[in-house]
């Protein structure tokens, strides 16, 4: 009968690590599955040279205990979290991808499989995703999920891999064969485009993505350099990351000095001639993208006038008493503020933000764009008509939704829907049929498209971890044989000591600067800081 025994080691328990080799000692002497396997300790939480020695004193050569794989210490004494007598390996779970999706999948396996160890596997060297580099940095407040996820990181059966790359460092069949399920949870690293010619090659047109990864400092994106030397900037697309890049063009420079906006985005803004923001959409006040929430904030930034069009909001007020509570306060407040909008309209000494319905884009022109005036149809779809109208724009922002990508060729995506195909998190084998990939799935927004915050990204995750949970009760994943995990060879790993390095380091710096951190964008950078 074999014995698996997890014990985790808090750095507060080093002090009784002595107790660890009596336990061993004793398990030894009582012969309690001396023949049966390694007694494999992993204390990751100790320095490199202390970890050899204890390395040393715990690895038995000769076999004996069994794949004791984490330890928990308490100060008191030796804590068995777990005794489980089974005839299974330790099952092991890969998950691709550190943003929310991922680390709350890992919260939940952790939790509810006592035999499981979890693998995180991430392309940059730092982990979060768009926690990091998504979230505007005013919104501090949001971040704060990273606590939790900190907390997840550090449990002892989880190991962080960063600076690896699925589809160029690991084959997905590599992780297939090394682990008995592998989790999808790599997000959309792409936008999607408006499809106007000569939308790739004007030079004022940028993604809001790139924009957004420019001020928050992913990797690579320092070298965008918008040219915020024109008067206006026209922003397609209304929703939250629409209405994000809006207000970072419009706070004032000493707000937004106090956030982590990389310091070369901070000094761009800070030269910035920008004084009047479009935020265009293609349907009605009614169907507006942004939230409550979001509009306050754009009503409330100092030295910065709303400008409605009146014409837009015709017919709308005799509408709000049928509206849903939320629909109905977000379309209160927007006529409100437009009735208390100043007339003559242009603000003097300031900035304007003009939010502009019922547009959609036509035709890109130098510094100015053209937008066919839509009509709604009874299903509050948004149709062309033959009028338009002309928008100064020195800058294009295209802010129309992110878009997943292909990693690995072994996975079965869906371009068109920008989405691994899935059933319920399980992901779907190639051609017609409904057969699912057994151990293989998939959550987040490569799961369900980009669309949703933190909290949805968070009830999927969760959703997706139950399944895995399922399947693995229910035998539909094997985990009879043993599997090896991750073999990271000779690439340069950041594992979560390495981030946190990475983290003194740019709280260090922002600390200095009155910021809450400085980030690094540069990955050999952030690779020499982590010491790999
Ligand atoms: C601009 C913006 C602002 C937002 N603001 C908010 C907000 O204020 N509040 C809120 O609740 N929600 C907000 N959201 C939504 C929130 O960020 C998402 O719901 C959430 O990040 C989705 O999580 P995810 O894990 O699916 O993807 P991601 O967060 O994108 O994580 C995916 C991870 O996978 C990694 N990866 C990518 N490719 C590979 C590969 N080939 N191999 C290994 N790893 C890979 C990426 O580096 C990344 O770390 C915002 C989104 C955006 C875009």
């Amino acid at each position: 009968m074999l014995a698996a025994v997890n014990l985790n080691l808090a750095p507060s328990c080093w002090p009784v690590l002595p107790h660890v080799q009596n336990f061993a000692l004793a398990c030894e002497r009582s012969h309690l599955a001396l023949c049966f396997g390694l007694c494999h300790f992993s204390i990751t939480k100790l320095s490199p040279k202390t970890n050899m020695s204890f390395t040393r004193s715990f690895v038995y050569s000769r076999h004996k205990l069994l794949n004791i794989y984490s330890c928990n210490l308490s100060t008191s004494a030796i804590k068995y979290q777990n005794v489980q007598q089974s005839t299974a390996a330790v099952k092991r779970i890969c998950i691709v991808g550190a943003g929310p999706a991922g680390f709350y999948a890992a919260q939940y396996l952790l939790k509810q499989l006592s035999d499981c160890t979890v693998d995180i596997v991430e392309k940059l060297p730092v982990p979060f995703g768009l926690v990091r580099f998504g979230v505007a940095p005013d919104h501090p407040e949001v971040k704060n999920v990273i606590n939790t996820f900190t907390k997840t990181a550090e449990h002892p059966r989880l190991r962080f891999f960063g600076n690896v790359t699925l589809g160029e460092d690991v084959s997905l069949q590599e992780l297939r064969d090394r682990y008995h399920a592998v989790l999808l949870t790599y997000g959309a690293d792409q936008d999607r485009e408006l499809q106007l010619d000569n939308e790739r090659q004007a030079p004022h047109v940028i993604s809001a993505r790139k924009f957004v990864a420019w001020y928050n400092g992913l990797p690579g994106a320092e070298q965008l350099q918008p040219d915020l030397s024109g008067r206006d900037v026209t922003i397609v697309g209304q929703g939250n990351v629409a209405v994000d890049v809006a207000r970072m063009l419009l706070s004032p420079i000493d707000t937004l000095k106090l956030t982590d906006t990389t310091e070369y985005a901070l000094e761009a803004l800070a030269r910035s001639k920008v004084e009047r923001v479009h935020l265009v959409g293609r349907r009605g006040p009614l169907q507006a993208a942004f939230t409550i929430k979001e509009l306050r904030e754009m009503l409330k930034l100092p030295n910065v006038e709303t400008c409605w069009r009146a014409a837009d909001f015709t017919g709308i007020a005799e509408q709000v008493d049928k509206l849903q509570r939320p629909r109905r306060r977000l379309t209160e407040l927007m006529l409100k503020s437009l009735g208390e909008q100043r007339k003559p309209r242009a603000a003097a000494n300031g900035k304007q933000f003009l939010p502009i319905f019922l547009r959609a884009p036509k035709a890109i022109a130098a510094n100015e764009m053209e937008f066919s005036i839509t009509e709604l149809q009874e299903n509050e779809a948004a149709v062309a008509t033959e009028a338009s109208e002309r928008l100064p724009a020195d800058l294009i922002l295209r802010s129309i939704g992110y878009k997943s990508s292909c990693a690995d060729a072994g996975i079965n995506f869906d371009p068109k829907r920008g989405h691994v195909c899935n059933r319920q998190g399980r992901v779907l084998k190639p051609g017609e049929s409904d057969a699912v990939e057994p151990g293989l799935y998939v959550a987040g927004w490569l799961c369900t498209g980009p669309t949703g915050v933190i909290l949805t990204t968070m009830n999927g995750a969760f959703a997706v971890a139950k399944t895995i949970c399922d399947d693995i009760a229910n035998k539909a994943v094997d985990t009879a044989s043993a599997k090896p995990g991750f073999e990271p060879g000779s690439r340069r790993i950041v594992n979560w000591e390495g981030w946190r390095r990475i983290d003194q380091h740019e709280s260090e710096a922002g600390k200095a600067k009155g910021k809450p951190r400085e980030k690094i964008v540069s990955t050999e950078q952030m690779l020499r800081i982590a010491g790999v």
